[in-house]
């Protein structure tokens, strides 16, 4: 996303299922790349992640 991408907005990368497309290629962001998901902020789902979070379903 050239202008980066805002909190809460899915990224244009993922596709249909919610994975991303970019994952394994040289094209996908350095700040991807080096999030590590951990338990302790991604829980053991998406609904429980989005809920820690506080960001709205979608
Ligand atoms: S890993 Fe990065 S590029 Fe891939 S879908 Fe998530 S935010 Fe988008």
């Amino acid at each position: 996303m050239p202008e980066g991408k805002p909190a809460g907005v899915p990224c244009i990368q993922l596709d249909s299922q919610r994975r991303c497309k970019l994952y394994g290629l040289p094209e996908r962001p350095r700040v991807c790349v080096e999030f590590g998901a951990d338990a302790a902020v991604c829980g053991e789902s998406r609904e429980q992640a989005m809920r820690w979070l506080g960001w709205p379903k979608r």
